[in-house]
């Protein structure tokens, strides 16, 4: 028999807390009283986390392990994890415990009320540093200045989706995927439940800065051409300033006697414009980037094992190379 919830755990190198992790979700999902399974993505851990799963996954019916073959990225993880689901809910959490397992009960409630999506809204964020507090503060302030696409500010990826939702989501076929953009993109009846998000239980942040800029600029230019168009709105600043230039520059040179000996003004300039037309290029790049990848049709991820799965159904259903088509 299917579940009714699935319940997807992306982790990269979470040997320290996976086990916690899945004693407290086993918990609330026992609590809930009804027939779920736990979605476990190994996305391609360096450590003991995929020795542990397979432990756990041996002595749990409940749990399914996805092992992909490397490390494709968080989102790609919660992607898969969607492909896998089979409950008629279907919940994204953290491995990390940031994310209470005791508000999915919250969530659960909001579903059987008739909502479709219920998002988490974090009110508070123990235990992050200053720096990432403020830098997502601005970042999705900045996302939502730029979009028409209504993204909740303070969200992560922590939230249920309904069967309905889900199976949308599995037919975008996006490579470079900002997963709760996408929620919000598609619509639907969407609440939300308030939480105060904890400290990681162990570990290490999987979030260096070089995965959020990427993340960052992935949300951006998945909702937004706003950074193109900037190009154009310097260019015209620009054009409009260096005409007004040229005049008093004209007017200097028929009517005064001050000449220029110029080089600090013409180094200066030249530097300021090259530096604004190669931000302007990387801009442009960023896209085209983005275009290319989407252009290679190639498997969003690449899973190299299941547990808890019957082989013959993966088989036939299920392949990740299935994905791209
Ligand atoms: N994660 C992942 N792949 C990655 C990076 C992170 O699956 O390449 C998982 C990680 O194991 C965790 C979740 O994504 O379950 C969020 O990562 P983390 O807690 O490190 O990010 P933070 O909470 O610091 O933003
Ligand atoms: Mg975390």
């Amino acid at each position: 028999m299917k579940a009714r919830y699935s319940v997807i755990v992306p982790m990269f190198n979470e040997e320290e807390v996976i086990q916690v992790t899945y004693e407290r979700l086993k918990k609330v999902m026992d609590d809930c009283g009804d027939s779920y399974e736990l979605v476990f993505v190994n996305d391609g851990s360096r450590d003991r986390t995929a020795e542990i799963m397979r432990g756990i996954s041996n002595a749990d019916e409940h749990v399914k392990l996805i092992n992909f073959s490397r490390n494709f990225g968080h989102q790609v993880a919660i992607t898969a994890g969607m492909d896998y689901a089979e409950g008629q809910a279907v919940v994204v959490i953290d491995a990390d415990l940031q994310d209470p397992p005791e508000v999915i009960l919250q969530m659960i409630a909001k579903w059987k009320e008739g909502y479709e999506v219920v998002y988490a809204k974090r009110l508070k964020r123990h235990g992050e540093t200053f720096f990432k507090k403020i830098t997502a503060k601005i970042f999705y302030r900045l996302l939502s200045s730029m979009t028409s696409v209504e993204i909740p500010t303070d969200t992560g990826d922590f939230r249920l989706i309904d069967r309905k939702v889900c199976d949308v989501l599995r037919g975008l076929k996006e490579k470079n995927r900002y997963v709760r953009g996408l929620v919000s993109w598609v619509g639907f009846r969407q609440t939300m439940v308030e939480y105060v998000r904890e400290e990681r239980y162990a570990g290490e942040t999987k979030y260096p800065l070089k995965k959020m800029i990427r993340f960052a600029l992935d949300g951006i230019t998945s909702f937004s051409h706003k950074p193109l168009k900037i190009a154009s709105y310097i260019g015209f600043f620009l054009s409009f300033s260096s005409f007004i230039y040229l005049f008093l520059v004209l007017f200097q040179k028929v009517f005064t006697s001050w000449t220029v000996p110029g080089w600090a003004s013409i180094v200066g300039v030249n530097l300021l414009f090259n530096g604004i037309v190669l931000m302007l290029l990387g801009v442009i790049g960023e896209y085209i980037g983005r275009i290319y990848d989407e252009s290679k049709d190639r498997p969003l991820y690449i899973v190299s094992e299941t547990r808890g799965y019957p082989d013959a159904e993966i088989e036939d259903t299920r392949k990740a190379s299935d994905y791209a088509k």
